[in-house]
Formats: C-alpha cells, sequence, structure tokens
C-alpha cells in the first residue's frame, strides 16, 4: 500500500471548522469508496495550507476515473471552505502492509479479513492478496460503504474474541462462524453482489474455532448445505473447506492443526 500526502491550499479566510467538516466529509467519502484505508487522518495545518497523510491501496488510487459520485461531490464542496483542489505526492510503500492484487481478472475471489487487517477486505482466490474496492462497479448507491462497514464491524467481533476478556468474547465469535446471525448473512449478500457485478465467482469465509475433536472438525460439513466439502490441501494455509455451491470457504477450527 502507498503512503500518499495531500495538501490543500485555502484561497481565502476561511474557519478550522469548516475546513475540518469539508476535509472529513472527503475522507469518508473516498474511505468508503476503497480509495484510502484506515479510519484515522491528522489533519496538519501550516502556513495556511492543511496536510494529510493517508495510506492508499495502490498507487493510482486517487485518480479520478476512480471517484464516486461522493467524492466528486465531496471534492466540489471543497471550495465552500475556501480550499483549493488537493494535491497528491506519493510519499512511497508502506513496508507494514500488503500490495494491492494486479488488476487482472482472477478465477475467484474471496471476501476475507481480520482485524489486523486495514487492507479490502476482498481478495482475490488465487494469490490471497486483496483486490481495492474502487477497481469494482459501485455495491450500492455510488460507492462501496455497504462492504467498508460490514469489513469494520466483523473486524470488532475478531478483535472482541481475539482478546477474549469479556463477556462479548462470545458473542463477538458467534458474529463471525455461525451462518444465521446478521453480520454473516450481510456479507454473505454482500459476495452475492460482488459476484453478480464482477461476474467472477465471489466467496465468503466462515470464522471457526472451538469444535469437539480433530476428526469431528475434519469431516464437519458445510454449513450452508450440509454437504462434505473439505479439500485436499488449505488453500493458501486457510482454507480447508470450500463449498462451490453455497460460495463458502472456512478454516480447519483453529483449536486443531492439520499435521
Ligand atoms: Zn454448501
Amino acid at each position: 500500500m502507498i503512503l500518499t500526502e495531500l495538501t490543500f491550499e485555502c484561497f481565502d479566510n476561511t474557519t478550522v471548522d469548516a475546513v475540518d467538516r469539508k476535509l472529513n466529509g472527503l475522507m469518508d467519502a473516498l474511505r468508503y469508496n476503497g480509495q484510502v484505508l484506515g479510519r484515522e487522518f491528522p489533519i496538519l495545518m501550516q502556513d495556511g495550507q492543511f496536510q494529510l497523510r493517508v495510506v492508499c491501496p495502490d498507487e493510482d488510487a486517487l485518480q479520478p476515473k476512480y471517484h464516486s459520485p461522493q467524492v466528486k461531490r465531496a471534492l466540489q464542496q471543497l471550495a465552500d471552505a475556501c480550499l483549493t483542489q488537493p494535491k497528491v505526492r506519493l510519499l512511497g510503500r508502506d513496508l507494514n502492509s500488503e500490495q494491492a492484487a494486479p488488476n487482472a481478472s482472477p478465477s475467484w475471489q474471496v471476501l476475507y479479513t481480520t482485524f489486523v487487517h486495514t487492507c479490502s477486505p476482498l481478495r482475490c482466490g488465487d494469490t490471497l492478496l486483496p483486490i481495492p474496492l474502487y477497481r469494482l462497479p459501485a455495491t450500492f448507491n455510488g460507492d462501496h460503504k455497504s462492504v467498508v462497514k460490514w469489513q469494520t464491524e466483523w473486524q470488532a467481533c475478531d478483535e472482541l474474541q481475539m482478546a477474549g476478556a469479556s463477556d462479548a468474547e462470545f458473542a463477538g465469535l458467534n458474529e463471525i462462524q455461525s451462518p444465521h446471525t446478521r453480520l454473516f448473512q450481510r456479507g454473505w449478500d454482500l459476495r452475492g453482489r460482488i459476484e453478480y457485478l464482477t461476474g467472477i465467482p465471489t466467496y465468503y469465509y466462515q470464522y471457526r474455532v472451538g469444535g469437539k475433536d480433530k476428526d469431528s472438525e475434519l469431516t464437519r460439513p458445510c454449513p450452508k448445505c450440509g454437504a462434505a466439502w473439505r479439500l485436499d490441501t488449505p488453500l493458501h494455509d486457510i482454507f480447508l473447506f470450500k463449498c462451490e455451491a453455497c460460495r463458502l470457504v472456512s478454516n480447519l477450527s483453529w483449536d486443531f492443526k492439520l499435521t
């Protein structure tokens, strides 16, 4: 991912409050379109200009051809706070984060995230590299807000259950593990929408931990259709189960090791 600096100049007197509102509106719009990642964007004020550092999925992320109607509107509204259009400077590759998938059609893709990942939750099935959301046609209402919101909630549940320090642990785990929860249903519906829009088979990831013993976990059936769905070897060292009919993948319960 690419660390990028955005600079906005003031062309007339303005207030910090107005600038703050317009810049945060723009960052929200960019985030909900997958053009910037993360949720916190410190704004530096210096000599009549404002600077933000953001992480973008790829070098071309802020090109106008990817802008959603929401981003275009937020850019137009900068003038209301007497701000110029942003100057964009690429600072370099962020060593802590993954590179984006090449811009090609994968044979399959998967909606997969964890609480430590800030990148796109849509992954190339062939390489598991993240596919920037702005490259896709809008999922709903002009951008990908519904996917970003789903990811934020999934990660919150994952963080709670990984921490294991509160009663919320089991509630969080249930949301990402049980096919009957609203979060699971929403994610599964989103993968269907993405499959429809891209024409690429798109899977949803079921998180799995616990279980009685290794043998019963190895023969665990697909949670949707009940069919056998185990693969010979895990894909990307994660997905040991894959149901083509239900478009689901899952791991061997993290309580057990394959070998
Ligand atoms: Zn199935």
